[in-house]
């Protein structure tokens, strides 16, 4: 299948897991494939999340249009951005701790995540607000960033899990009543696991 053609899908239960998630896939065919393959396909993404609208995605597009350089680079810095929330999420799902470099880099995007902010009051207390700018050819990168902070200090962190598939580096929160959930998708991943350890049952049986 065409790498720029593969559907994304939402399966981490967490806005910064399925960013994480926009590489690989089900394997084999697709275990370090990137599916945000050019500026336009992160945008579809952010559309995608609802971060971005369409009359926003419009902007963006053209825009990167005018400027390609700049949407490249923001393409680089969301897949640099993505690989530290990976690796984070990847060690936390083991019960380890980080890579103070990853960190380094979590916290410097952290603190442009969140530059701007305010509180607000609402009828029953108090919000975050994050202004946004409709422009900005990065802005579905901060949500994103800040979601990752909100699960890595939430009680939900330790329901951090990555398929169980090897080499699937699918990640997900695992919000099943039992906490048993193994797979990204059992219809996958899950399905496939099944299929060869049948295959490895057939065999040890037929085998003298
Ligand atoms: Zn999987």
């Amino acid at each position: 299948m065409d790498a720029t053609q593969q559907a994304f899908e939402f399966i981490g239960g967490n806005l910064s897991l399925d960013f994480a998630n926009t590489v690989g896939g089900l394997p084999p065919e697709s275990i370090s494939q990137d599916r945000l393959t050019n500026y336009s396909r992160l945008v579809l993404w952010g559309q995608q999340t609802n971060l971005i609208s369409e009359y926003e995605a419009h902007i963006l597009l053209d825009k990167a249009e005018d400027d390609p350089t700049a949407a490249e680079a923001v393409l680089e810095q969301a897949r640099t951005v993505r690989e530290a929330i990976r690796r984070i999420f990847m060690v936390v799902a083991q019960g380890v701790q980080p890579d103070e470099s990853d960190m380094e880099l979590f916290n410097s995007a952290l603190a442009q995540a969140t530059a701007g902010a305010q509180l607000i009051v609402t009828a029953d207390g108090f919000e975050w607000e994050w202004r946004k700018d409709a422009e900005a050819l990065d802005q579905m990168l901060a949500p994103v960033v800040r979601s990752a902070a909100t699960l890595l200090t939430s009680g939900e962190r330790q329901f951090v899990r990555k398929c169980a598939h090897e080499l699937c580096p699918w990640l997900f929160v695992d919000t099943t009543k039992n906490h048993r959930r193994q797979w990204c998708r059992t219809a996958g991943c899950g399905n496939m696991m099944r299929v060869r350890k049948h295959r490895e049952r057939q065999r040890t049986k037929t085998e003298p």
